[in-house]
């Protein structure tokens, strides 16, 4: 099916106060300009060079959103125009976009990262570091960085009950974290969980915002 159908199915079946991030990492810029025919505005990259190569020569109306993890030395090269970084996994990367923002006379918005899944990585706060660190109050001295919600990513797995409660418990994060620490705060309301295979899941789970890749532009070629 074409590009621009896919993302018509999608949009179609997405509640309302939900957002389709286009994850275009590893495909073409041709493939980009397909999606933004469409009418797609918002696509989300993993890698800072490629993410630089493809702004500079697409449509300068693009919304493009950092997906992956972002290694502090490489903030500068996308606080120009990056409209989101999704995955602030410790308070250093969200002291550096704080400073690379205010360089570039902007705010940049934020979420930050849950380790929700069962598996084991390296990166991610868990729900409790999450929320002690933003207890411990250090982030509202990095206001060139706007935290504007939380994302996640569920476990690879067939088991829809394992990956219903992950974003359940993200959710739950969310609200505890809006309740105490941003309750006068309407940006504060981004839920960003949901890749191609668990979209509807997360949408049942409140999710504002997925990322889906491959079921939009077909398996990457690495
Ligand atoms: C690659 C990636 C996606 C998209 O995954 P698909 O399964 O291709 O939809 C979503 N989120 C993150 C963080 C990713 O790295």
């Amino acid at each position: 099916m074409a590009i621009g159908s896919i993302i018509k199915e999608i949009n179609d079946e997405l509640p309302a106060s939900t957002r389709l991030v286009a994850i275009s990492k590893y495909h073409p810029a041709e493939m980009i300009r397909e999606a933004y025919s469409a009418g797609q505005r918002i696509f989300g990259e993993s890698r800072v060079q490629e993410l630089q190569q493809k702004q500079a020569m697409l449509p300068s109306d693009i919304q493009w959103h950092f997906i992956g993890h972002l290694q502090t030395n490489k903030v500068k090269y996308i606080a120009p125009y990056v409209s989101l970084i999704h995955a602030v996994d410790s308070i250093k990367l969200l002291a550096e976009i704080s400073h690379q923002a205010q360089r570039c006379g902007r705010t940049i918005p934020v979420l930050l990262q849950l380790h929700v899944a069962q598996e084991e990585t390296k990166f991610g706060f868990t729900p409790n570091e999450c929320l002690d660190m933003l207890e411990q109050g250090e982030w509202k001295e990095y206001s060139g960085a706007r935290i504007t919600g939380l994302m996640c990513m569920a476990s690879n797995t067939d088991n829809e009950t394992l990956i219903e409660k992950e974003f359940a418990t993200a959710l739950d994060t969310f609200n505890t974290a809006k309740q105490q620490f941003f309750n006068d705060d309407p940006l504060f309301s981004q839920r960003s969980w949901g890749m191609s295979d668990d979209y509807r899941i997360a949408c049942r789970q409140g999710a504002t915002l997925i990322r889906i890749g491959s079921k939009i532009f077909g398996p990457r070629q690495y």
